[in-house]
């Protein structure tokens, strides 16, 4: 078992999940200028026969205002799911960010997270080797997560073109 496995219960899923660096740089602006309220947004990119590339963050304001909650704004929500069927993006899944906690889904997490077909993106900017051996000690960890009647499979978030 994993140290994820072990701590987090949670299974290690079999693929991993790209992500450009201009992306995940977004993200990561995003998360630490919010900080420590939660941050949250839209992950876009493509499915291809390589796998899911996410190419793109979609910043939602999160109108709870809270360093331990996130809601998305519905019609925020209905512009970003236009926007990406206008660029030819897939809505892979959504991220928030834990300011204070490993990446890990909460319990409210795992009860809100409705979608078993999205992925649920994680980003921590407390240092954690949940992520091992994927990032290094002590930097910002972002996982992705499939969430299916409260069961956990963690995927690998690797920065690529
Ligand atoms: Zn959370």
């Amino acid at each position: 078992m994993t140290i994820g496995e072990i701590t987090y219960h949670w299974q290690e899923g079999t693929d991993v999940i790209h992500i450009t660096p201009e992306a995940y740089q977004s993200i990561l602006s995003q998360a630490q200028h919010d900080a420590p309220i939660e941050s949250c947004g839209y992950a876009l990119g493509s499915e291809t026969d390589d796998g899911i590339l996410i190419t793109e963050n979609r910043p939602l304001t999160n109108i709870d205002h809270s360093a331990e909650h996130f809601s998305f704004d519905p019609k925020e929500q209905f512009a970003a799911i236009k926007y990406a069927r206008q660029q030819g993006l897939k809505v892979i899944g959504n991220w928030h960010s834990h300011p204070a906690s490993p990446s890990r889904p909460s319990e409210e997490d795992k009860r809100l997270a409705f979608d078993p077909t999205a992925l649920y993106f994680i980003l921590s900017l407390a240092p954690d080797v949940s992520g091992a051996p994927y990032v290094d000690p002590g930097e910002p960890v972002l996982n992705a997560f499939r969430i299916v009647n409260g069961t956990v499979t963690r995927f690998p978030v690797v920065i690529r073109n």
